[in-house]
């Protein structure tokens, strides 16, 4: 009934969010009639979900959102999806993003633009963008997503729901096809907080299959909901409140801090100061991993192939050409010259140099303090079309998410308030490892 009653709901509004690539109509009955009358003991016994395109799923076309891989069907699951699985989750489809996970709108992606279910003229945020619209507009009752440099937490923020980004190395990327592996971690979009933890508490841990993910125990995540947050210490930087926010966000995140407050915490002001770099630095990193990545898609091994061509050089240059997106050849361009031979030291090296002071900043602040809060992102939602052809503006809806990518650091984006009708969403950022702190302080607010 579950099921049916979901699969009805992504039929009535779907052509309106356009969140799905591929609805899994036929698989998630099938599964849903065979858990029907059987031993339900998982923790999500019969409860669908959908996933962002980036997910390898046995069976089911796994497209990024590129031409690509239009036609890409993985032959096994990634490591989150058999924990799910595992557990009888019912996956109901896969959601559109930006190919290859680049972009902050969802409009690169190849096939077409998901719309913001609180205003369907303006975009749903991205990478993730399918997955935050697809929870907002009630589609399912959570979607995994992955998170580069803000691609969970800023959909998340733009479409009022809760997105949360774990340590790197938390949870496993393995079959999650990638994108700057040094920066990739896969995590939430849910209703709340709590639907965060419980799934979390699925996810997370040790994978042979991902030697980054790290071998630590699992807490239950719930077990921090309900603790109050008398005496935690929270953080604001200075710096980063201004980058160009608008003041009804930093407002709303203000009036946030004062309810923090209310409840016991302390709040003082901090200085992060080499957070202005992140996002110059983000933009070396990330390309260079990416122009790496992307060099598995040739032609020969997988996704798109151009035959018609002179030799096998030809072969690939066309197969390329063709396959990827405008976004994503700049990106493979940037990250190839960043690498050569005469730049590497300028450029990467450089890059992973302001890394570091970046990573050292929230460890001096973590020192002293539980929480980092910031507004998630500067602006609400902008309009379709409007940064399109803007790269470098577009960049900037990243500048408050990117720092945290950097230091490998794991936040979760919450719903604080509302203006012209678009949600705002605020960023709890903590340290390593310590994902309770954020589900304890986000479900307080809440
Ligand atoms: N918007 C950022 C980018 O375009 C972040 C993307 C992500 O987190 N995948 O790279």
């Amino acid at each position: 009934e579950i099921t049916k009653a979901v699969l009805a709901r992504i039929k009535a509004v779907d052509n309106q969010v356009q969140a799905f690539v591929t609805v899994t109509e036929e698989e998630a009955l099938q599964l849903s009639a065979e858990l029907d009358g059987k031993d339900l003991s998982g923790k999500l016994a019969g409860i669908p979900y959908a996933l962002k395109d980036i997910f390898c799923t046995r069976g089911i076309r796994t497209t990024c959102s590129s031409r690509m891989l239009e036609n890409f069907v993985p032959a096994y699951d990634c490591t989150v999806v058999r924990k799910l699985s595992a557990e009888q989750a019912v996956l109901v489809g896969k959601l559109n993003m930006d190919e290859f996970a680049m972009g902050s709108s969802t409009e690169q992606s190849a096939f077409f633009a998901t719309r913001n279910p609180w205003n369907r003229e303006c975009v749903p945020g991205g990478s993730s963008g399918g997955s935050a619209a697809a929870v907002a507009a009630d589609e399912v009752p959570f979607a995994l997503g992955t998170d580069t440099g803000g691609s969970i937490r800023q959909p998340a923020a733009y479409c009022g729901v809760v997105g949360f980004k774990p340590t790197y190395g938390r949870v496993s990327r393995w079959g999650v096809i990638s994108y700057a592996s040094s920066l990739d971690q896969v995590g939430t979009l849910t209703k709340d907080v709590r639907d965060g933890a419980l799934i979390m508490n699925i996810i997370a841990g040790r994978d042979s299959l991902d030697s980054t993910s790290v071998d630590l125990p699992v807490p239950d995540y719930t077990e921090f909901l309900d603790k109050d947050i008398q005496g935690m210490r929270i953080a604001y930087p200075r710096e980063l409140l201004q980058s160009g926010i608008d003041e009804n966000i930093e407002r709303a995140v203000k009036n946030a801090l004062l309810k923090f407050e209310e409840m016991g915490a302390s709040v003082e002001e901090v200085s992060l100061p080499h957070c202005e770099y992140a996002l110059p630095t983000y933009y070396l990193v990330a390309t260079a991993e990416a122009s790496a990545n992307l060099a598995r898609f040739d032609g020969v091994r997988y996704g798109l192939r151009q035959a018609e061509a002179e030799n096998v050089i030809d072969m690939f240059s066309k197969s390329r050409a063709i396959g990827f997106g405008a976004e994503v050849k700049r990106r493979i361009m940037l990250g190839t010259y960043a690498l050569s031979s005469g730049y590497y030291d300028a450029y990467y090296l450089k890059a992973l140099k302001a890394r570091r002071l970046i990573a050292d900043d929230f460890a001096r602040v973590f020192a002293d303090y539980d929480l980092i809060v910031t507004p998630t992102t500067p602006t609400t939602a902008f309009k379709l079309g409007e940064q399109v052809d803007d790269p470098l503006t577009l960049l900037m809806n990243d500048v408050l998410t990117v720092p945290v990518n950097m230091a490998g650091l794991p936040a979760i984006s919450i719903p604080c308030g509302h203006h012209e009708g678009l949600p705002i969403g605020m960023q709890l950022i903590a340290k390593a490892f310590s994902e309770g702190t954020l589900f304890r302080a986000a479900h307080a607010f809440e």
